[in-house]
């Protein structure tokens, strides 16, 4: 396909020749008649075959953890204590800080907020409910499942805008200073769900220190933590310390799981905290459940052994990433770079790229493509209330499909971004 001239700066004449030739370039890719999938960052067949052995984990007869338990049996509400171990160093997490759960930390996540309406957090005068309305601090672009769990609790979401090195801490610090309603910050610190933004030290400093409500909770979500697609990852920083050292040792609230390391929705979730927050968070759990999957726990622990373990298994998914999300790049620039009708972000890990069409046009673009089969996330999903403000952002999970396929939806997609802008710039 040609290369794109600057779309911005073409006269009439020339928008409506380029109207045409893509009106054509999309009438053929209708014919093809597709069906993709670009719509959620799930591995790959051939990244979860990454973890096959787990199946047969921790095989017969091998049931007993390092500390003698018994892990066919009830009990042990903190995981087991090695596969803490192991985690807690890729987190910077010490051990007794850190919870070893069941196959979800978005269920973490929900519950901790559902406890905190029930009965408050250990810094809140009272339950949340009985406080209502409840703030939160939704960076956006951002994780649709995070925002999902706000909105079903009723709690009001405040959109803030991120940088290139995290959220705007000027607007969260007016607004923390102004609004003791402010409960929380969802916050995915390692290659942000769908940005790929990494929050610098600076931004994590200030995010710990800010004036705040003392209840006030940032929701750490470190989904990607490992999961760097460049030679140097991005530090795992010490945000617990940093905020003890700060005075606000309560505040954060760590999650991870083993979701995109072992197997999706069957690996191994975590929660780090401080000592009172643990202990807060297992008098509840302790009421909803016994103990949790500690086989699951312990083929994972055989199958790392240690840290290193899951560093090696991580550059195995990285080989297979690499080479989708290169792709994806290539074609973006190809197709859209010197049209200048849209941008997208290079990110150095974890599963997405997101990709900002012409002001006005992503719902467009999004029903252009799904009408070619190309099925692509919900326009405005990554933002609170599904509402992009600027109707502009897609996000593009390239994880799933094989390369020939990817191929075709990402050239899809552009046929379709450069059809949608012209329309646009017509109108
Ligand atoms: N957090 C983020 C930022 C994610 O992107 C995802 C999955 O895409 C999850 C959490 C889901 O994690 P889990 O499977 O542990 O619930």
């Amino acid at each position: 396909m040609p290369r794109q001239t600057q779309i911005g700066l073409m006269s009439h004449a020339e928008l409506v020749s380029e109207h045409e030739s893509q009106n054509a370039n999309y009438a053929t890719l209708k014919t093809a008649k597709l069906t993709l999938d670009l719509t959620r960052g799930k591995p790959s067949p051939e990244q979860l075959d990454l973890s096959t052995p787990l199946l047969s984990l921790p095989g017969d007869g091998d049931f007993r953890d390092g500390s003698g338990t018994d892990c066919r049996n009830y009990g042990g509400l903190t995981g087991l204590p090695e596969l803490r171990a192991i985690f807690g160093e890729l987190l910077g997490i010490p051990v007794e800080q850190l919870l070893a759960g069941n196959n979800a930390s978005l269920e973490l996540m929900h519950d901790i907020i559902v406890f905190s309406m029930l009965y408050g957090t250990p810094d809140s005068p009272r339950r949340w409910a009985a406080d209502e309305p409840i703030k939160w601090l939704c960076p956006a672009p951002g994780y649709d499942r995070h925002f999902a769990i706000t909105e079903a609790l009723g709690i009001e979401m405040i959109t803030i805008p991120m940088r290139h090195d995290g959220p705007d801490t000027r607007a969260i610090a007016k607004l923390l200073a102004e609004d003791p309603q402010i409960k929380g910050l969802w916050a995915v610190p390692n290659y942000s769900n769908p940005t790929g933004v990494v929050y610098s030290e600076e931004i994590v400093r200030e995010l710990v220190s800010l004036p705040a409500a003392p209840d006030f909770r940032l929701f750490w979500d470190n989904a990607y933590a490992v999961h760097p697609l460049t030679d140097t990852a991005a530090p795992v920083l010490d945000v617990l310390g940093m905020a003890a050292a700060a005075g606000n040792p309560n505040r954060p609230l760590v999650f991870a799981s083993t979701s995109k390391i072992t197997f999706a929705g069957a690996g191994v979730s975590f929660f780090g905290a401080s000592k009172a927050n643990i202990d807060w968070y297992l008098g509840h759990a302790g009421k909803k459940s016994i103990g949790p999957d500690k086989v699951n726990q312990l083929r994972h622990l055989r199958f790392f052994t240690d840290a290193a373990g899951v560093r090696e298994h991580m550059q195995k998914h990285r080989k297979l990433l690499e080479p989708k999300f290169a792709l994806v790049r290539r074609i973006l620039e190809d197709r859209l770079g010197a049209s200048k009708v849209a941008s997208w972000t290079e990110p150095r890990g974890g599963y997405f790229i997101s990709l900002d069409v012409l002001e006005g046009t992503a719902a467009r673009v999004i029903a252009l493509a799904k009408d070619a089969g190309i099925a692509l996330t919900a326009a405005g999903s990554a933002f609170p209330y599904s509402t992009d403000p600027e109707d502009k952002n897609i996000r593009i999970a390239p994880s799933f499909p094989q390369l020939p396929e990817l191929e075709k939806a990402m050239e899809g997609l552009a046929t379709c971004v450069l059809l949608a802008a012209t329309e646009k710039l017509l109108d």
